[in-house]
């Protein structure tokens, strides 16, 4: 250890880093020498440690977790500025047939294909995740709603046209369906709702036969009664921040409920 004072006030044998360091040994994350000073190795610990909790081990794809913090950082900033944010809910379908006919680990090979397949068609500060078993989410920040429908739509043609390398010679492919929802802009929602409005055009686009797209008609200053009931419950009136944020000519009282839906492209 090159700091004396370093050493002197932290032993690294009391702080029982042994089931840290096998971790990130097992996940092949490459830490610094200790001699390099007990600070950097330390902060390369917390680092690498924070990195894995953020990431699903299978896809490399940012983890429910990690989509969560972005998703509630999202309806912040769709609420400050009103910025149309588009999140999308992809799903494979008829997934359990490709594990009960290829098997287990041919199932983790396609929604390794998948994913990297995915995440090759966003942008860069879109957030793809993979958010449980063969569902996947993308958060789609400044997505204007002319371009929502035609970004799901590049995404699902994406996935019909992968070949899937499972044996010599021998390639699998599979279908997403997809649903979408705008974040409410200008007002105040929640992860679950928005969550639930991308599930509903989701199930939507299971229903109508799969491998297709269901978005929600972007909506403008509309709220359900559930965003309703918690944007009034957290309005405070004199809060100059929230007046502020209203856009020009805004009110209140111009909040109405639209609840068209915009259903699927084929
Ligand atoms: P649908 O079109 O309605 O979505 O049908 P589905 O078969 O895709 O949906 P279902 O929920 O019946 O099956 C999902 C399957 O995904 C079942 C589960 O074993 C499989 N699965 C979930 N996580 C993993 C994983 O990490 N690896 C593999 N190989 N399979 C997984
Ligand atoms: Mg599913
Ligand atoms: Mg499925």
């Amino acid at each position: 250890m090159t700091s004396k004072t370093a050493s002197k006030t932290v032993d690294l044998r009391d702080l029982r880093l042994e089931d840290a360091r096998a971790l990130l040994g097992h996940s092949e994350q490459v830490l610094p020498d200790v001699k390099g000073g007990v600070r950097l190795y330390l902060q390369a610990v917390i680092d690498k440690l924070c990195e894995l909790s953020l990431q699903d081990p299978l896809t490399g794809l940012a983890n429910r977790r990690y989509f969560n913090n972005v998703l509630a950082r999202e309806i912040e900033v769709v609420t400050r500025s009103g910025e149309p944010a588009l999140l999308l809910m992809l799903d494979i379908d008829h997934f359990k047939i490709v594990n009960d006919t290829h098997g287990h680990p041919v199932g983790d090979l396609v929604l390794q294909a998948v994913a990297h397949t995915l995440a090759s068609c966003i942008r860069p500060i879109d957030t793809l995740a993979r958010f449980g078993g063969e569902e996947f989410v993308i958060i789609l920040p400044n997505c204007q709603g002319c371009y929502g429908l035609q970004v799901a739509e590049r995404l699902r043609q994406s996935i019909s046209v992968l070949a899937v390398p499972i044996a010599p010679k021998q390639t699998l492919s599979v279908t997403v369906s997809v649903g979408g929802a705008y974040a409410p802009r200008w007002v105040r929602s929640t992860p679950e709702l928005w969550l639930d409005r991308a599930d509903i055009e989701l199930y939507q686009a299971k229903k109508e036969g799969r491998n297709r797209v269901c978005i929600e008609a972007q909506p403008v200053m509309s709220v359900s009664p559930e965003e309703k009931s918690l944007l009034f419950a957290s309005l405070d009136m004199d809060d100059a921040a929230w007046t502020e944020s209203l856009p020009k000519g805004g009110s209140v009282g111009s909040v109405g409920s639209s609840g068209s839906t915009l259903s699927g492209v084929n």
